[in-house]
């Protein structure tokens, strides 16, 4: 299973960075995390049909995180989809999207598939997907309102995404996680419902953590000069992510 960051820049965006989202490219089928900033020409360049797209998972509702939407659904119908796409949001938000598709008017173009949406609880571990060898769960993050990371098991391998959270106790209880993904909007400074990157080295467990990719990145954050000042052990597992990255697992 193959992992493609498609936005690696916190909500202001970023320079050479969209907002962060992902691709999980299980097979043939691809899993949309998230939809930032033109996703049809991010997967036109890497040579995935919009028809290869099965479901989106949307962690939150906070702009950055959602407004490609609209252009996802525009490239689908123009490319004359027909089969369903299928939607998890959480229970919360479940209004808002309905009143967004019908903002977008999706039932004038008209739409020729189906959208699904599949509503989970955010506050409890929900189970998404399970199919032969991959299962998604979710888990509460530590936002400002309804917010989840994912757990992406495949195989015997574990990818923990944060999403936009503040440091989380949740991860920090795991076991073992193969890769870590998680938000870094700051550095040094802690910021409210964020994480730093010092955070994530100071507050988890990074001896039964892999590897750590930090996302959601502000341009002028010194990040260089935190990892500069890890010890080699600390510094080698973590990866500042940058867009169109892959991380297999
Ligand atoms: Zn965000």
């Amino acid at each position: 299973m193959e992992i493609t960051l498609l936005g690696t820049a916190c909500a202001v965006g970023g320079m050479d960075r969209d907002n962060t989202y992902f691709l999980i490219q299980n097979r043939e089928d691809c899993t949309m995390v998230d939809v930032g900033g033109s996703p049809l020409s991010k997967l036109a360049k890497l040579g995935i049909s919009v028809h290869q797209v099965k479901e989106i998972i949307f962690t939150h509702f906070h702009i950055d995180h959602v407004y490609g939407l609209p252009s996802l659904l525009w490239g689908m119908w123009l490319a004359g989809r027909t089969k369903p796409l299928i939607i998890y949001c959480s229970s919360e938000n479940e209004v808002q999207l309905k009143k967004w598709l019908e903002v977008i008017d999706i039932h004038q173009w008209p739409v020729l598939f189906e959208v699904q949406i599949h509503k989970y609880a955010w506050r409890t571990e929900s189970l998404l997907i399970k199919e032969e060898e991959l299962m998604i769960t979710t888990f509460p993050s530590l936002q400002l309102g309804p917010t989840v990371g994912l757990k992406i098991q495949y195989k015997d391998k574990v990818l923990v995404y944060s999403a936009d959270t503040e440091p989380n106790s949740w991860i920090k209880e795991q076991k073992q996680i193969d890769i870590m993904i998680h938000e870094a909007t700051t550095a040094e400074r802690p910021r409210v419902n964020h994480t730093s990157l010092q955070e994530i080295i100071n507050y988890y467990p990074l001896e039964r953590i892999d590897q750590v990719v930090a996302v959601h990145l502000t341009d002028t954050e010194p990040y260089d000069r935190v990892l500069d000042s890890q010890v080699i052990a600390i510094k080698d597992k973590i990866i500042i992510g940058f867009d169109f990255m892959k991380i297999n697992l």
